[in-house]
């Protein structure tokens, strides 16, 4: 067993991922600076489990400040997750924020790998880098057409990383994650925002005509898929797909699991919106044991019942 360095470790797959490491007997390190994106209190609570392990310690910082060669002493491996993610937020807050959180902080936190000698890396990356997928499922050898400023901070952070790999020697896993979702998703994504509305019996924005078609990846396989990925040859691998549906495919599960009802209220499409994605996972199940065995529903029923937990905990503080 080692000990493991997890940026981004009080965000939502982050802290999956440390869960799943401290569960496999590993030591983690985990480095979060609570941006603001949603509450502290919510990324808190996100490290509750791993807050009772005595292998696990939180380096609160940001990638950007800290003495990341005093941080790397020790560490065996290094999984990436910290970062600026939101498609839709990138249009408006523009590509600068997105630069310095996906692109700047790689880089310095590739430095110091170099430096420290530091065997494995592990970057977690975004099927946004595809764009909208044509006619069929994205491999890993699709074509990058970026939509947003989001998904072209990570194709920047992908060949950042390559470039370590090929002139530093970094051995690098970059993890396409496809639309992650489940327990402790943020706020502002579409699954929870559905979740949110039924559970206050309010209309639920759809963003165009609903027609959209996500590559849905429960939380817990994505997580699995990360750990798994340093004993995987280095390279590019997609982590999607197990339950592809559309935007009212995703109200309709909302609606069965909760039992209440969800009127869509249509607006304008939302600017870097793709129309659908779809993974070719196949590299991921061969070399990482990828196997989404979550269904839409039951995915939907484990967020559902987090977010009721989530409610409960909030209103007590
Ligand atoms: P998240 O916002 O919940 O977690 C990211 C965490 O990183 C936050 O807690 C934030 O405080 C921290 N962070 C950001 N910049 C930092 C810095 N410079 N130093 C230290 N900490 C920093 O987001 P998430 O959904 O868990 O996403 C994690 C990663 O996975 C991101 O890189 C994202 O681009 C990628 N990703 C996510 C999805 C998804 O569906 N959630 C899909 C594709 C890719």
């Amino acid at each position: 067993m080692g000990r493991m360095l997890v940026t981004g470790t009080a965000g939502f797959i982050g802290s999956h991922v440390v869960d799943h490491l401290l569960a496999r007997g590993e030591e983690v390190v985990g480095v979060d600076c609570f941006t603001g994106n949603y509450p502290r209190a919510v990324k808190e609570r996100n490290l509750a489990l791993a807050s009772r392990s005595e292998d696990f310690s939180l380096v609160e910082g940001d990638i950007l400040d800290l003495d990341l060669e005093a941080l790397l002493g020790g560490v065996d491996a290094v999984f990436h997750l910290a970062g600026e993610a939101g498609v839709r937020r990138s249009w408006k807050t523009g590509l600068s924020r997105y630069l310095r959180r996906n692109v700047l902080a790689t880089e310095r936190l590739l430095e110091a790998v170099v430096r420290d000698g530091t065997p494995g890396f592990v970057y977690a990356s975004s099927s946004s880098v595809y764009g909208s997928s044509g006619g069929g499922p994205a491999s890993e050898g699709s074509p990058l057409r970026p939509a947003s400023p989001y998904g072209l901070s990570k194709v920047c952070a992908e060949d950042l990383v390559g470039m370590y790999g090929r002139e530093r020697g970094v051995e690098a896993t970059i993890l396409r994650y496809f639309t992650v979702y489940g327990p402790r998703q943020r706020p502002e994504m579409a699954m929870s925002r559905f979740i949110g509305d039924a559970l206050d019996g309010r209309s639920v924005e759809v963003f165009g005509n609903g027609g959209q078609v996500r590559d849905m990846t429960f939380v817990a396989d994505a997580a699995a898929a990360t750990a798994a990925a340093l004993s995987a040859p280095p390279g590019i691998y997609n982590v999607g797909g197990g339950a592809r549906a559309s935007v009212a495919r995703m109200l309709d599960a909302v609606k069965e699991v909760t039992g209440r009802p969800l009127e869509a209220v249509h607006g304008p499409e939302a600017e870097g919106d793709v129309k659908a994605t779809w993974a070719d996972y196949a590299k991921a199940a061969r070399h990482l044991g990828y196997r989404p065995s979550t269904s839409l529903e039951g995915g939907v029923a484990a967020q559902v019942a987090w977010m009721l937990e989530e409610r409960l905990a909030s209103s007590a503080v």
